[in-house]
């Protein structure tokens, strides 16, 4: 048999249907235009795949939803394969595990644990891709208690340069299996992860939202609350622009709104009501400082989470930036409003903080070569090059950002959350990058998957 038995149809070239449906990416301002393209449903598709990629030497690229294709070198030769693994999710309630075919969204996973009381370390939008979120770290709305989700991950396989299908864990090929997570990709092709749940029984979840008029005491209000968080708490503040456009109440696309939202949650019954509490402990201290606009925060359970955060459903094209900053003091919070707030002029539909310490910050040792996050809090901006604001314009705007955050700057990224290819990242001492390029070597000597190594992840540069 071969390759082409089994895997229906040649690549896909320009022009096709096929080729549209492998190349179709999340952000529409960073397209994916290799020459050729495969959807892989199964694995043996997958190992066809890579083997014809060999024979013929093209380099190969992977994507799942492409949420991420404005973060990693353009996608402009050779092949990319899209998994979209068939199979399902599979949860081993006793072992509060979760099987997951390369392809699969977090809404899927979300979807098949919350019956069994059981919850996983999504992030904010129903449609990420659950492999490239959890190999770039993944910063949850549960992360405060859960740390960086590739943490939860058990188990990893994949489809090898040579077209071998491996499976790595904590004692299969550990080097593999720690590099995997957070190492920076051009590793393989991924069919399938294992990833740990955890019981979750009720969570108060939502978003308020106020005119950014209020911005000042509404962000000193929460910067407060969150020195001295909860672990079962993990929130974001964002500062939007939001655009009059169906789906977005008009009220919140009358001008600059600021919006806090995020998680709260109870594993037993038993604590609910302390969650009750501390949720009202944040909200009541920011609900006094002024009348919201709107205010969605409720009990309800695991599933409720997708729903808060609000982000766009569709494709959108968009520049971005990410940071991670110390501390937020009141200088950190003046400069951060002076470049995004009311007044500023910013391009950015959205300029986010997003809560990290308490788990986030502790070194997990079942963790990948990322394990945690040292630093406060994460910034991420983003916003369309639409209508007069131009790539440009983003662009400069990022960098402004970035001058005005630079005290605070602690120099280092999250992969998940990076936005920008050319923007400066790096999450791995030099050390820790040698170690991760010496797995590579071995794994694909000959760099079949060089194209996929995120910028910075890789001494070659
Ligand atoms: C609306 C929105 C909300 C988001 N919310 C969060 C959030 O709350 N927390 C957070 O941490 N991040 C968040 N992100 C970022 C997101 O986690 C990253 O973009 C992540 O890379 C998405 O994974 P994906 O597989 O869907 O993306 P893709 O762009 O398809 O993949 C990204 C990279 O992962 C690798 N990859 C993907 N699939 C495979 C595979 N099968 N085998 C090998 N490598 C593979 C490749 O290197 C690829 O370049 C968000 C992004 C968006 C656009």
């Amino acid at each position: 048999m071969n390759q082409h038995d089994v895997l229906q149809e040649p690549f896909a070239a320009p022009g096709s249907p096929e080729y549209d449906e492998a190349t179709a990416v999340f952000n529409l301002a960073a397209p994916a235009r290799p020459n050729e393209a495969v959807t892989v449903r199964t694995v043996d598709e997958v190992r066809a795949a890579v083997r014809e990629a060999t024979e013929r030497d093209l380099p190969v690229r992977v994507h799942t939803t492409g949420h991420a294709s404005g973060a990693r070198p353009p996608v402009d030769r050779g092949l990319l394969i899209r998994t979209r693994i068939d199979g399902g999710v599979e949860i081993d309630t006793e072992r509060r595990l979760a099987r997951v075919p390369a392809g699969t969204t977090w809404g899927e996973i979300v979807a098949a644990a919350a019956p069994h009381g059981l919850a996983a370390p999504h992030g904010s939008a129903a449609h990420v891709g659950v492999v490239g979120y959890l190999l770039g770290g993944g910063v949850s709305f549960y992360g405060r208690h859960t740390g960086l989700a590739a943490n939860s991950v058990r188990a990893i396989e994949l489809v090898t340069a040579d077209g071998a299908l491996v499976r790595t864990d904590a004692d299969n090929d550990p080097e593999l299996f720690q590099a995997l997570r957070g190492g920076g990709g051009g590793f393989g092709v991924v069919t399938a992860v294992e990833v740990e749940l955890f019981p979750v029984a009720k969570v108060f979840t939502g978003a308020t939202y106020w005119s950014a008029a209020h911005a000042r005491p509404l962000l000193a209000a929460w910067r407060d609350w969150a020195r001295n968080a909860p672990r079962n708490a993990t929130t974001s503040l964002r500062v939007m622009n939001l655009p009059p456009v169906p789906g977005v109440p008009p009220a919140l696309a009358a001008g600059p709104v600021l919006c806090v939202d995020g998680v709260v949650f109870a594993a037993t019954p038993e604590e609910v009501s302390a969650a009750q509490r501390d949720a009202a402990e944040l909200l009541g201290a920011l609900r006094a400082i002024a009348e919201p606009l709107l205010d969605t925060w409720a009990l309800t359970d695991a599933a409720g989470v997708l729903e808060a955060h609000m982000d766009p459903a569709d494709p959108v094209p968009f520049i971005g930036d990410h940071l991670l900053l110390t501390e937020l003091s009141d200088e950190a919070a003046e400069a951060f409003l002076a470049v995004v707030g009311e007044g500023s002029g910013s391009p950015l539909v959205v300029a986010t903080l997003r809560q990290l310490g308490g788990a986030f910050a502790d070194p997990d040792p079942r963790g990948g070569v990322l394990n945690q996050v040292d630093a406060a809090f994460a910034y991420m901006g983003s916003g369309p090059p639409f209508g007069p604001v131009t790539v440009e314009d983003l662009e400069a705007h990022c960098l402004k950002v970035r001058v005005a955050l630079e005290p605070w700057n602690t120099g280092t990224t999250v992969p998940s959350l990076v936005e920008g290819a050319d923007r400066p990242q790096r999450h791995l001492d030099a050390d820790t990058v040698a170690a991760v390029d010496r797995v590579r070597a071995r794994i694909d000597p000959r760099g079949r998957f060089a194209g996929d190594i995120a910028p910075g992840a890789t001494a070659a540069g």
